[in-house]
């Protein structure tokens, strides 16, 4: 796969106009790199695209000229899904950001891939209805990305993840063929679920260009609970105790000490009960008062019984906002701090999530590393962040953090986990598929990859090579 001749170039801003095919150094630079920390390649061009018909045309381009093509949201993937490392075509879908209709008599709504989640939230909820997955990126991540990754996010507690909300998607192969898959239907068994095959592809089967969501009513309360707790286990075993009562909070998100001090040096404030071995962050939402009421006095008594020290409840919006604060920053904070890290995003059955976590703190320490753990307790998925200690040099850092990362895979898949839960394989996660895929799976998605893409264009070296 060579460099893009001029006049494929020109054939391109044929197709889209002059004004959205970049390939200034600043423009290449933006489009180089995603959130994931150290990884980078450039493109030969980036092109934003409006249409599925545009993009079906620079695909045949494309493949007929073997160029390497990564589709873009809005590149805050954390295994470095966006990143064209085969250089080519970036194609962004910020232009492709309309919402094309909410559908309140059959509870779906049908978007484009580049609209910005936290939009879909608001728009949706103007009409009493409600989109679940709630990726703690929503304010700055896109739809398309969200389905590309699967990406989950708090609530997947109770409602799950994107994956249960597709209900058709409208996509451009790597040949240039739209295909739709789904509908707005509810049931639909015709052949392979090609729907769900595409959600969590990681842009490496198809483009997505037309979203159908499903929607359900919005819920009428919502409440947050902050917990501070002396230590990890008694937290962990107060999850599993509210799971136990049969209550399902909407999420269940927890924070180890080291979070919630990097969280703290990020935000330049102090966090509430900075002290503690663990903060856990309820959030429960309903429409019948009366069982609204009694499933947050059932949480404080479990709590208490537990070893919480206090209580933070917050009913209002803003002081929801900032009971949220500190966990939503953890990923921003590990970008902007200039450490080097490396992040796992390791899942076990919820009810293993404190040896989880206890078994990434002590592989960390076992390697010279610094561990910092925050996470989804209510679903099993813990995001564990490798930093470097200052007086560890970079060679040995080098050699030291896979060895670790290997060692924690090793004993997530032990306990019946998978190596990523919410984020995806793309380039970081690639070297460790095979610890948890045999030779005869990986030459089945190998088989899938070649039957949508023959050529290889759309989104190399992700997943696997
Ligand atoms: C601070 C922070 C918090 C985060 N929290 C969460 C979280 O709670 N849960 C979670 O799951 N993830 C989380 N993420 C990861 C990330 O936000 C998600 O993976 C998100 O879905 C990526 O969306 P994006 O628009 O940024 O996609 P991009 O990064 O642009 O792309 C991601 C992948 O999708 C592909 N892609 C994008 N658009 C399309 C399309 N239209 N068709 C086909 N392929 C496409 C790309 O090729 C790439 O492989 C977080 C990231 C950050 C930085």
């Amino acid at each position: 796969m060579g460099k893009i001749s001029q006049d494929i170039i020109e054939r391109i801003k044929g197709i889209v106009g002059e004004n959205h095919v970049l390939q200034d150094n600043l423009s290449l630079e933006k489009y180089s790199k995603d959130e994931t920390i150290g990884l980078q390649s450039y493109p030969d061009l980036v092109v934003r695209v409006r249409s599925p018909e545009e993009i079906s045309q620079i695909l045949i381009l494309a493949n007929d000229h073997s160029i390497p093509v990564t589709p873009r949201g809005l590149g805050t993937s954390l295994s470095g899904g966006s990143v064209p490392v085969k250089g080519g075509i970036v194609l962004s879908m910020e232009r492709m950001d309309t919402m094309l209709e909410i559908d309140d008599r059959n509870l779906m709504a049908v978007v484009e891939p580049g609209m910005v989640t936290s939009e879909i939230h608001r728009l949706v909820e103007l009409e009493g209805c409600f989109y679940p997955p709630d990726p703690a990126s929503k304010d700055s991540c896109s739809i398309g990305g969200n389905v590309a990754e699967g990406a989950g996010g708090p609530r997947a507690v109770r409602y799950g993840t994107t994956k249960d909300y597709i209900s058709g998607l409208e996509a451009v192969l790597p040949t240039g063929e739209i295909i739709k898959t789904g509908g707005k239907v509810v049931k639909d068994v015709t052949g392979y679920n090609l729907t769900q095959l595409l959600v969590g592809s990681e842009g490496t089967l198809a483009i997505v260009t037309k979203i159908i969501l499903r929607l359900i009513p919005k819920p009428k309360m919502k409440v947050d609970l902050l917990a501070p707790f002396d230590a990890l286990e008694p937290a962990a075993e107060a999850v599993s105790a509210i799971i136990k009562e049969k209550i399902v909070p909407t999420a269940i998100e927890f924070m180890d000490n080291p979070a919630i001090r990097l969280a703290e040096r990020y935000l330049n404030k102090k966090v509430s009960f900075n002290n503690a071995k663990a903060h856990i962050l309820v959030q429960l939402d309903g429409n019948k008062e009366e069982e609204f009421e009694r499933s947050m006095e059932v949480v404080g008594d479990i709590f208490e019984r537990y070893g919480a020290w206090d209580l933070l409840v917050a009913r209002e919006p803003e002081a929801q906002n900032r009971l949220w604060e500190a966990r939503r920053c953890i990923f921003e904070a590990a970008n902007r701090i200039g450490i080097p890290y490396e992040t796992m995003d390791v899942v076990a059955p919820r009810s293993s999530v404190a040896s989880l976590v206890k078994a990434a703190e002590e592989i960390a320490l076992s390697f010279d590393i610094d561990p910092v753990c925050v996470g989804h307790a209510g679903d099993g998925n813990v995001h564990v962040l490798y930093f470097k200690r200052d007086d560890m040099d970079m060679e040995q850092w080098r050699i030291k953090l896979p060895e670790a990362s290997k060692r924690l895979y090793r004993k997530t898949l032990e306990m019946g986990g998978k190596i990523t839960a919410e984020h995806g394989i793309g380039v970081t996660r690639k070297p460790y598929l095979s610890m948890d895929y045999s030779d005869r799976q990986i030459e089945i998605l190998k088989g899938i990859k070649k039957s949508f893409d023959p050529k290889g264009i759309l989104n190399p070296g992700k997943i696997f090579d």
